[in-house]
């Protein structure tokens, strides 16, 4: 692979999970039960971080995340990758985010982080409610307030939580308490999610067995837009479909994806994009979401990631796709310089027709209008 060295944050996905929420698809967010591959998998993955930044010639990494899985069940063993990444020539950060749950989010953990250079932490609080958490086996609350005060102390202002809606027995009273018992924490930044169940899921089997009954599409999307009229009420700007942040807040590793920055990806399930901005076309590689064959790939050498080409209409379409997701919508001077024209300029009618309406909100309805256009364009 011979990309334009464009590259420039990484991914890494933790692959273990302490236990299986019933909603997880194993293929969005591919994870194992965690055991004692961890310490292993840790080497392995800096393994292959070194090995892609010198495959793409990659230079500077400015953004980090570590998602998973549930990358706080490796406690304080997460010092292991944090402070091997810090050896890395070009390694500086400007955020650098790590994903936790309640129930791993220990001292241990935090000050691991802290001190290993990570300034963001996302924690999965999702809801309070324990009726809907039993009902999608998610793990009790019990520790979540001194676990928020916790993430709260270590990394003030600077913790992103993430809350879902449209679960089973979730009142609009139960989204608002989750907003406000979240809030009190000051959290910099929240995700809030509508639940989807996708095929295949033990959630799935729950609901055409009746165990589980979900809200109908219209009572999700009441529940849904009464804890966005919370978040905004409270100062949270709604700047992408699902996130929201207080002023200067804004994910910047996740902007970089919906302006389609290009991005490496390291671990199981992962995957990556470099983008050569002279040819308007991009390489994508995924990983299998095979734990054991990743650890074998770079147990001795490295095996190359399988790669897909993006030609200039499918980057195209993918950076209008991702820009959108966004209240601003794609980034103009990126698009220009690589497409040669505004997204204006590329579906006029579309833009037109959408002028002052909320796009996020009806993002699906918006794209297939967009996509349809650039066919009849030719584009
Ligand atoms: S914690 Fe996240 S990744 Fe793990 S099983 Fe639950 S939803 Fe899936």
């Amino acid at each position: 692979m011979d990309a334009a060295a464009t590259a420039t944050s990484l991914y890494i996905h933790f692959p273990f999970c302490s236990r299986f929420c019933d909603y997880c698809d194993y293929c969005d967010f591919y994870s194992v039960k965690a055991d004692d591959r961890i310490d292993f998998f840790l080497s392995s993955v800096f393994k292959d971080i070194k090995y892609q930044l010198e495959l793409f010639d990659a230079g500077k990494i400015i953004t980090a995340y570590i998602g998973g899985g549930t990358p706080s069940v490796a406690g304080g063993r997460i010092r292991y990758l944090l402070d091997a990444l810090k050896t890395l020539p070009g390694f500086s950060p400007l955020e650098f985010t790590v994903e936790a749950n309640p129930e791993s989010a220990d001292e241990e953990f935090l000050s691991a982080c802290r001190e290993g250079g990570v300034t963001r932490i996302s924690i999965g609080v999702q809801t309070f409610h324990e009726p809907s958490r039993n009902a999608v086996n998610r793990a009790r609350t019990g520790m979540m307030e001194e676990r928020l005060a916790l993430v709260s102390q270590f990394f003030p202002l600077a913790f992103s939580a993430d809350l879902m809606t449209g679960l089973p027995l979730q009142s609009e009273d139960a989204v608002l308490s989750d907003v406000e018992r979240t809030l009190a924490y000051k959290p910099a930044h929240v995700s809030l999610y509508s639940l989807s169940v996708e095929a295949g899921t033990p959630l799935e089997e729950k609901i055409k067995r009746r165990d589980v009954i979900l809200p109908d599409r219209d009572k999700a999307d009441a529940l849904w837009l009464s804890g966005r009229k919370a978040l905004k009420d409270a100062g949270y700007e709604h700047y992408e479909v699902s996130n929201f942040a207080l002023p200067g807040k804004k994910c910047l590793h996740n902007l970089r994806y919906w302006r389609m920055e290009g991005w490496l990806g390291a671990g199981p399930a992962a995957s990556g994009t470099v983008i050569d901005e002279k040819n308007a076309t991009a390489k994508r590689y995924t990983y299998p979401s095979d734990l054991d064959w990743y650890l074998n790939s770079f147990r001795d050498s490295e095996t190359p990631p399988l790669c897909e080409e993006l030609d200039r209409g499918a980057l195209l379409r993918e950076s209008l796709l991702m820009g959108f997701r966004c209240r601003e919508g794609p980034d103009t001077e990126i698009f220009r310089r690589r497409f040669g024209c505004s997204p204006e300029e590329c579906i006029p009618e579309t833009i037109a027709r959408w002028r002052n309406k909320d796009i996020m909100l009806f993002l699906n309805t918006f794209l297939s209008q967009a996509f349809a256009e650039l066919d009849r364009r030719g584009l």
